[in-house]
């Protein structure tokens, strides 16, 4: 039987799924069983899969990775450990579950629901003291990257977040330009590089979590994922609307254990 993924080692590659709010209960259960069932040589071969289904689907996700190699998270968390929060869903709520990890930041959250940087650094320490690994997202909208702001602007997000509690294994950056999320574009590899380069700069500074890992996520799909996971710096990808299709799902973490079979 695999092990369960902890999420805990920076050395790991890391390929996470962001379901969004897609999918109806079986259509969850089933893709959670069908990653479960080839998750094993994958995570063997130093890739950790993370699975982030809708809230509602969490604990059934949880039953249907079981026996697998694939660690299941929350797409969010309040900002507080509990309290008066209608509907909202808190940290310590996904870890009694089974959750290793949650989503934080996510620019669809912050359009969404007007989230700032402070509020992200309280869900930020709320998913660490819960004993979650915070898969912190941060990057730059069309108009910032237009502006040639884009390290800037994620380097101000990270700082922001990046609270005394983070260490290699409880903190994971997710680069996500927000121009890229969902529309099929992805930025150059020069810009990727260099926008992951400016985040490691300011984790490098931190010792606890200066090898924290670093995400790619924005339309990355089966046909991209060798060219955005081959570039320095990128640990793996969170990925959305592939994230959906199992068959493309597979793909993309396949080719994370193929780089790490044979290094480009
Ligand atoms: C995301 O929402 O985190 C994401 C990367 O989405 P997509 O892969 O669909 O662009």
């Amino acid at each position: 039987m695999a092990q369960p993924i902890d999420l805990a080692d920076p050395d790991r590659s890391l390929i996470a799924g962001n379901w969004k709010m897609n999918l109806l209960h079986a259509e969850a259960v089933a893709l959670a069983t069908a990653v479960a069932a080839w998750s094993a040589p994958v995570a063997a071969a130093g890739v950790d899969l993370l699975l982030c289904p809708p809230a509602p689907f969490l604990a059934s996700a949880i039953g249907a990775v079981a026996g697998g190699a694939v660690a299941v998270g929350g797409q969010d968390c309040h900002a507080k450990a509990s309290g008066a929060h209608t509907g909202d869903v808190a940290a310590p709520m996904l870890a009694s579950l089974g959750c290793r990890a949650v989503i934080v930041g996510h620019s669809e959250r912050r359009r969404d629901h007007r989230e700032t940087d402070p509020f992200v650094r309280a869900k930020v320490e709320t998913a660490i003291a819960a004993g979650l690994v915070a898969v912190l997202c941060v990057g730059e909208t069309l108009e910032e990257r237009d502006a040639g702001q884009t390290a800037q602007v994620v380097t101000r997000q990270l700082r922001a977040a990046l609270v005394e509690a983070a260490t290699d294994a409880n903190l994971v950056v997710a680069y996500e330009p927000v121009w890229a999320i969902g529309t099929g574009r992805t930025p150059a590899p020069g810009d990727v590089v260099a926008a992951h380069a400016a985040l490691r700069g300011i984790l490098a500074a931190r010792g606890p979590a200066s090898r924290a890992r670093i995400l790619y996520g924005g339309s990355v799909t089966a046909q991209n994922a060798r060219s955005l996971l081959a570039l320095p710096e990128v640990a793996g990808a969170l990925v959305g609307g592939a994230s959906l299709k199992a068959a493309e799902f597979r793909a993309i973490a396949e080719t994370a254990a193929a780089l790490r079979r044979q290094p480009a």
